[in-house]
């Protein structure tokens, strides 16, 4: 027991440590990106100089992508604490993930039926729902298609519904899922579903996987109110 209490006590450390260090680093990370492109474009610029700086270019926009992924796993903070039903949050993450999904042929579409309320810290369940919604447009960026998200209420419990079309899982696959650094992708973090997880585990919430390779993917999420 008193085992537990540390790692739970550990666990906490790193939350509040990883949810600040994501948001501090954040600015240096952009602000050298962008000296580091207008070098790039620079006329002077040649050769090998102008290789190594497009690897500082890569390194950095992997670093950005980790924190980004990572963003809001800390402690729920209080000035996010919000009582609400979730449409905001699904309707901002909509409209911020529209031009990335345009960009894979993607359709983004978000049906809305929920009254219930439960208390969240806005930041962290706009994080979940950016990456639930990032991986399922990835599952389809070969052939395009459509990502539906649906948000409903049943008794007391919110379910949240995110459907693709994608390259599905195998269940191996998908007993992998949420393990920190777990990716199949040449750019991926394993991080988004490691901190998805976190966050509905924390709302006392439960993720139901169903998937089929080549046919696609469906999260269902039931959060008791
Ligand atoms: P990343 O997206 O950086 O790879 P994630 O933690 O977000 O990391 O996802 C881990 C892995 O889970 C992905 O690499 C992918 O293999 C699988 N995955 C997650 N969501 C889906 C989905 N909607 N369809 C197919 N595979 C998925
Ligand atoms: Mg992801």
């Amino acid at each position: 027991k008193r085992e537990k209490l540390i790692q739970a006590e550990q666990m906490n450390v790193i939350n509040n440590l990883s949810a600040s260090v994501s948001h501090e680093i954040r600015n240096p990370l952009t602000v050298t990106s962008g000296f580091l492109q207008l070098l790039n474009q620079s006329k002077t610029i040649s050769g090998d100089d102008k290789r190594y700086v497009e690897w500082a270019l890569k390194e950095l926009n992997r670093a950005e992508k980790i924190v980004s992924d990572f963003l809001a796993l800390g402690k729920p903070q209080s000035q996010n604490m919000v009582q609400s039903n979730f449409k905001e949050e699904a309707e901002y993450v909509k409209e911020i993930i529209t031009p990335y999904a345009n960009l894979h042929e993607v359709t983004v579409q978000l049906s809305f039926n929920n009254e219930l309320t439960i208390e969240y810290d806005k930041n962290q369940v706009q994080q979940c729902l950016l990456n639930l919604y990032k991986n399922g447009i990835e599952s389809m960026k070969d052939k395009g298609g459509t990502l539906s998200v649906d948000v409903s209420s049943q008794g007391h419990r919110i379910l949240i519904k995110i459907e693709d079309n994608g390259v599905g899982m195998t269940k191996e696959d998908i007993s992998r899922l949420g393990k920190p650094y777990y990716s199949t992708k040449v750019e991926g973090t394993g991080l988004g579903m490691f901190m998805v997880y976190n966050t509905i585990t924390k709302l006392g919430g439960k993720i139901d996987v169903q998937s089929e390779q080549g046919k696609g993917t469906t999260f269902h999420i039931a959060i008791p109110v």
